[in-house]
């Protein structure tokens, strides 16, 4: 375990989620002494400057200096950090200067590896890290189940008061996996493995390894539930292994075959945690979604309107139109132009949906292409997400859904998908007449 009581720690990179914070307040509550150095300056950096407030910490913001890295005790890595030749870990190494990372300070300090669960994968981690969570909260209470890891939030400002039957979910990520050395979790979930993140990892080979550390110090008793891409891992992993490549069958509130085979993972993995199947599923059946992300955020006349405001891509917009029945959405598209083909989508979009709305600044050449392409489908031009929301309203029969699926990043009209995916549910709220 890394000791901090009178150690020169550098926190490299405070980052916006969470992480750096955690690490930076258990490492200044245990008596080291605090640097914050970020590429990033204070302004960029307020709504995590503001949480540290009050502690003696040093700051080194906009920019890094050699000398902090050298002559620090210990560093902690954010994982937003690129390691391959970063000269100040190259300086830190040559001063053999050891690092770490914030999810590496928390696995050290967990009371009982046995009450672990890491979840991990190309795509669905956040999603069944929630619905694993929300189902052992459903068991054992929300003051035994405790989310960590890439989702975001630090453990680290708990961790001194868990006790070995607290429950710890941690989705963690490939940067994670790469440098968390010492521990796996006592149950492994990799929901899939797709080719994303390759631009970091180099190739392929080096993102399975990564994907794969997650097994490395698992022994017979641990469990592994692998996805249907992954089932081969299981020669590779000391842990029994369970391969889940069917979806439940039962209806949840969240749309999507990806995310029935999301809820089979997490309630095969909760069995694994002492669960019974049955009443994991049941739980699973309430999950309402992750924010922005096929999140249920209404229900009017038996209209059902989603919140997919994540989605910032056509290929995750498509993912949204396949997750509903033909013609049975009323679709909100468009934003910010990234200067991707939109036309493909455009005409997927009218082919599938009871209803295309466009906004921002794609909207015109999505209407375009959809409306070529449109037989039942009505396009319409809307420009502002507030006139879509209410069209769209207009139109939607009982049994029907209207999704915000953009498929576009949202800074034409918005501060951030988060400002977006708000503004839509306030605007379904007010529209439908439910405020
Ligand atoms: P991650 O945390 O791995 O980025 P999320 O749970 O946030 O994953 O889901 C992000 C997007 O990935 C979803 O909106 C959906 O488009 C897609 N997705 C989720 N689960 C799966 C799955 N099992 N297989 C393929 N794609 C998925």
């Amino acid at each position: 375990m890394h000791e901090l009581k009178d150690k020169r720690v550098v926190i490299m990179g405070l980052g916006r989620f969470g992480g750096g914070v955690g690490a930076a307040r258990y490492c200044a509550k245990h008596g080291a002494t605090v640097l914050v150095t970020d590429l990033l300056g204070e302004k960029e950096l307020t709504e995590s400057l503001a949480k540290l407030e009050g502690l003696p910490i040093q700051y080194r913001l906009g920019g890094h200096e050699t000398a902090d890295f050298t002559k620090a005790d210990l560093i902690v890595i954010n994982p937003a950090v690129d390691l391959r030749n970063n000269q100040y870990l190259h300086a830190a190494k040559t001063a053999k200067v050891p690092t770490t990372t914030e999810i590496n300070l928390l696995v050290e300090r967990l009371p009982d590896r046995g009450h672990t669960i890491g979840i991990t994968g190309s795509a669905g981690k956040s999603t069944t890290t929630a619905m694993i969570a929300h189902v052992l909260t459903a068991a054992y209470g929300e003051s035994r189940v405790h989310l960590g890891g890439n989702i975001g939030g630090s453990l680290l400002d708990v961790v001194d008061t868990l006790t070995p039957d607290d429950w710890v979910v941690l989705e963690l990520s490939s940067f994670m996996l790469d440098t968390m050395l010492h521990f796996s979790p006592h149950i492994c979930v990799v929901t899939n493995l797709g080719d994303n993140h390759l631009d970091r990892h180099g190739h392929l080979d080096a993102y399975v390894r990564a994907k794969k550390t997650i097994f490395r110090y698992q022994n017979h008793e641990d469990r592994a539930v692998l996805g249907p891409s992954v089932s081969d891992w299981r020669f590779d992993c000391p842990a029994v292994a369970i391969i889940e490549d069917e979806p439940i069958e039962e209806e949840l509130l969240i749309p999507g075959e990806h995310n029935q085979l999301n809820a089979a993972l997490a309630a095969t993995a909760c069995e694994s945690a002492g669960v019974v199947r049955a009443k994991a599923i049941k739980a699973l059946q309430t999950f309402p979604g992750l924010p922005h992300r096929l999140q249920l955020v209404a229900t009017h006349n038996k209209v059902r309107f989603y919140n997919d405001s994540k989605s910032t891509t056509p290929e995750s917009a498509m993912l949204a139109i396949e997750s509903f029945e033909p013609h049975n959405a009323h679709l909100i598209l468009g934003g910010y132009d990234k200067k991707a083909d939109m036309a493909v989508l455009g005409r997927y979009a009218a082919a599938h949906c009871a209803g295309v709305y466009t906004i921002g600044h794609t909207g015109s050449a999505i209407a375009e292409a959809a409306k070529g392409e449109a037989k039942h489908c009505p396009v319409r031009s809307c420009g502002l997400l507030e006139v879509a929301v209410q069209e769209a309203i207009k139109a939607a029969k009982p049994g029907q859904a209207v999704v915000m699926s953009p498929g576009c990043a949202s800074y034409d009209q918005f501060d951030n998908y988060e400002q977006r995916g708000r503004l839509f549910a306030e605007f379904v709220l007010r529209y439908t007449g439910d405020e």
